[in-house]
Formats: structure tokens, sequence, C-alpha cells
């Protein structure tokens, strides 16, 4: 059995948020049995919109590793198993911190949806969905101040810290890898009752917080983009992509799954 993980923004979206150059790809997945496990940044309810427009019916990782969803039922249930520090932990944590390194930081918590939308780009709907956060707390560093301060009292606090663009983001101790190593185990314990072997992984990703889900996958695969070459240097068994976005993604998927 293959399992393919996939980041979404850059690796199957485009900037666009559309997959359209992937669909060949992902019906041969479909026919195949293959499932497509989502594993993104984006928030539970960002990724259930996406999963509807994509009829993915697969189990899938919001929030970078924050959680592992794995639907129950045909009805919309689902088990999560949970991996990050839960929001309000991590939104009081901070605030107690900034506080104390004297740096004013405004979260997605402390902002409206519209005035999320209006730092981001997302539209109205999309930023209300972004900021339905359980695991990953966005914030700006308002004015010139002690950031590294507040950063390194992030990490004695025993919690992490990313930069992506304008936003930081605070996080538990968790990443892709580790919901996505739970999704594989779930998958392999089926595996092992029929007598099969554990199901290989493919991953794609497209950039640094992609590192460790591609170095857990038996196959990875880096989605052509400005971080490529970084990447590559941190999972140097990596194939690379031609093409950016979800026509790279197309071209890999397609090219694994007639090999195996
Ligand atoms: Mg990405």
């Amino acid at each position: 059995m293959l399992l393919i993980f996939s980041d979404l923004d850059g690796t199957l979206l485009d900037s666009n948020y559309s997959y359209s150059a992937a669909v060949p790809a992902l019906e041969l997945a479909e026919r195949n049995g293959v499932p497509i496990i989502l594993t993104s940044s984006k928030t539970r309810a960002e990724m259930e919109t996406i999963r509807i427009a994509m009829r993915n019916i697969h189990p899938f990782i919001p929030e970078n590793g924050g959680a592992a969803v794995i639907p129950t039922g045909a009805d919309g249930e689902s088990k999560t198993i949970p991996f990050g520090t839960p929001y309000q932990e991590l939104t009081g944590t901070l605030h107690r911190l900034a506080k104390q390194s004297g740096v004013s930081v405004r979260g997605f918590s402390d902002m409206t949806a519209a005035e999320v939308a209006e730092t981001t780009g997302l539209t109205l709907p999309q930023a209300t969905l972004a900021k339905q956060r359980e695991y990953d707390e966005p914030f700006l560093v308002t004015g010139a101040q002690d950031t590294a301060g507040l950063l390194r009292s992030i990490e004695d606090a025993g919690l992490r810290w990313t930069r992506g663009g304008r936003f930081f983001h605070i996080t538990g101790a968790n990443d892709k890898a580790m919901a996505a190593r739970a999704i594989r185990d779930r998958y392999a314990l089926d595996c092992y009752a029929l007598g099969h072997p554990r199901p290989a992984t493919i991953a794609l990703g497209d950039a640094p917080n992609d590192c460790e889900l591609l170095r857990f996958a038996d196959i990875p695969v880096i989605v052509k983009s400005s971080h490529a070459a970084e990447l590559a240097a941190m999972v140097p068994n990596a194939r690379i992509t031609r093409l950016p976005g979800p026509a790279g993604w197309n071209e890999a998927v397609l090219d694994i799954l007639r090999e195996s």
C-alpha cells in the first residue's frame, strides 16, 4: 500500500488556491486506491472546505501537525489525535512572555476577521476560517523592539516559533511528521492484519516547514519553489520537480504511481 502526504500552499495549490493542474495525478491516485493525506499549516476549518471541494475523504493534518484528524463515519464524524499545545494556552503564554520582554504583539486572536483579511490578503470568508485556530497563533510584532528576547523566552518555555513572511507563529513542540507517523501507523495496523507489509509513504512539500515530513517519507518530493535548494540540502534524498506548484505535483505523482 502507498500513502501520499501532501502540503497545500505552493505544493498542491497554486497562488490562486487552484489544484486543477494536479487533477490527472489526483484521479490516478484515487483509481489506484492511494489516499491523499493533506498536511498543511492551514486550520481544520480551512482544510475541511478544501477537502469538500476536492472530494477528499481521507485523514488530514491541520496547523503544521497540531493534530491528526481521522474520519470515522460517512456523516462527517472524525477522531482527533492532538499533538500541539491548546490555542488558549499558546495565546496566554504569548501575551505573558511579550509583556515580560517589553514587546508589543498582535495575534490573530486579537484581530477581527476583517483585520486578518486586510493584513494577510485573504478574503473575508477565508479569514473567518483562518481565525478558527487550535494549535498555532500567528502574530505580528508591532514597532521596532527586542524581538530576539521574546523568541528566546518562547523557546525557554518549551514552545516553538517560526516565521513565515510578516507573521511569526508560536506553536507547541509539534511538526507535520509526528502527525503523519500516527496516521501511517494506523494504516500499518490494517496492513499487518491482512498480512501485508507496512505502507510506503510519499511526501510532497515546498518549504522549510515540510522538512520533517519529507525526512519521514520513503519517497520525498520537493516541489520546485524559491526554497527548493535550501530544502534539498536538508533532505538530500528528495527528488525535485521541474515545475512549481500543482503542475510539479502532477508530474511527480504520475511518475511515482507509474513506477510502483
Ligand atoms: Mg507550502
